[in-house]
C-alpha cells in the first residue's frame, strides 16, 4: 500500500538570491506568508532557513525563532523542518545547530561533506554529525537524513546503527547539486537501493530536475520536495511565481497518479515525528 505523499516546500533556502527571481521570498513578511500559502496548497512540511531582514541568509537562532513564531501564530499547521546548514558559508558548525534550541519537529542533518558549486566546500565531519544527531534524538527532533551521495548515506546507516538516530529513518536524497551525485535515473535507483529497509525517503532536484524527481517520487512510493530553494522555474524559461504555485503543480500530480496528498498530522504518524510541544500537551 502506497503511503500518502508528504509534500515539503523548500520555501527560500540559503543560495538562490532575489538577483535571479522577483519571486523568491526574502523578508520576514515575504517567507511567513510563503509557509502559509505553501501550507494551504498541501506541503505537510516547510523547509525553513532564515534570513536576516535585508535577506542575508543566517543561522541565528533568534530569527529562526521570530520567523517560527510568525508561522505559527499565522495558523499554519505544518511541520516545520529547520536547516542546519551553513546559512552559504556563512555559520560555523556551532553556530549551524543552535536553532535545535528551538524544539522544531524536524531539522536537516547534511550527512557527509562535499565541494558545492565553484568555491565552497559543504563541511559536515563525522563527529558534528554524531554530536548534532544525538542533541535531536534528545530533544525529540526528527532528522531529515539529507544524503548528497552514496557516502552520505553510509555515515546516515551508520548514525542509525550507533544510536545517535532512530532507524530506519527519514531520508532526502538531493541530486544535481554541482559536487553531488547527479539528478539520473541510475543513480536513484543505486541510492535507493542503500536505504535501510523500510525507510521513508524523498527526492529533491535541483532546476530542471525538480519535476522529473517530483514525478519519480510520486509513482514509486517516496515523498516529494518542491520550491523555490531548488528550483525558480515554473517551466523552460518561465519563473515560478510562487512556492504555492509549485506545490500545487504536485498536488495535482499526485492526484493524476491516485495518491492521496498527507496532512500535517498524516505526515506526523507517517514520519514517526513527535508533535511540537504545545498540541503534544493539549
Ligand atoms: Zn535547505
Amino acid at each position: 500500500m502506497t503511503p500518502p505523499l508528504v509534500i515539503t516546500a523548500a520555501i527560500t533556502g540559503s543560495v538562490t538570491s532575489a538577483d535571479e527571481t522577483p519571486h523568491l521570498p526574502i523578508s520576514w513578511d515575504e517567507i511567513v506568508e510563503a509557509a502559509v500559502t505553501s501550507s494551504a496548497a498541501g506541503a505537510a512540511i516547510i523547509h525553513l532557513h532564515a534570513r536576516e531582514p535585508d535577506g542575508t541568509p543566517t543561522q541565528d537562532p533568534e530569527i529562526f525563532r521570530e520567523l517560527v513564531d510568525r508561522i505559527n501564530s499565522a495558523g499554519c499547521e505544518a511541520i516545520l523542518n529547520l536547516s542546519t546548514g551553513s546559512a552559504g558559508g556563512r555559520a560555523n558548525l556551532e553556530q549551524r545547530s543552535e536553532c535545535l534550541e528551538l524544539g522544531p519537529e524536524m531539522a536537516t542533518l547534511d550527512c557527509g561533506s562535499m565541494n558545492f558549486g565553484e568555491e565552497r566546500v559543504f563541511s559536515n565531519p563525522y563527529s558534528w554529525l554524531r554530536d548534532t544527531a544525538h542533541r535531536m534524538r534528545a530533544l525529540g527532533i526528527r532528522p531529515e537524513i539529507e544524503a548528497f551521495d552514496t557516502g552520505m548515506i553510509a555515515n546516515g546507516r551508520r548514525l542509525i546503527d550507533e544510536g545517535a538516530i532512530e532507524g530506519p529513518g527519514v531520508w532526502q536524497l538531493c541530486l544535481g547539486v554541482s559536487g553531488g551525485a547527479p539528478a539520473d535515473l541510475s543513480t536513484v535507483a543505486h541510492m535507493l537501493g542503500q536505504l535501510p529497509a523500510g525507510a521513508a525517503w524523498s527526492l529533491l532536484g535541483i532546476g530542471i530536475h525538480q519535476l522529473e524527481l517530483n514525478m519519480l517520487s510520486i509513482a514509486f512510493g517516496g515523498h516529494a520536495r518542491t520550491g523555490l530553494e531548488d528550483n525558480i522555474y515554473y517551466r523552460r524559461g518561465e519563473l515560478a511565481e510562487s512556492n504555492a504555485q509549485l506545490v500545487a503543480r504536485v498536488v495535482r500530480l499526485a492526484g493524476e497518479f491516485g495518491r492521496p496528498v498527507a496532512t500535517p498530522v498524516e505526515a506526523r504518524a507517517l514520519l514517526g515525528i513527535t508533535p511540537a510541544r504545545d498540541e503534544a500537551a493539549a
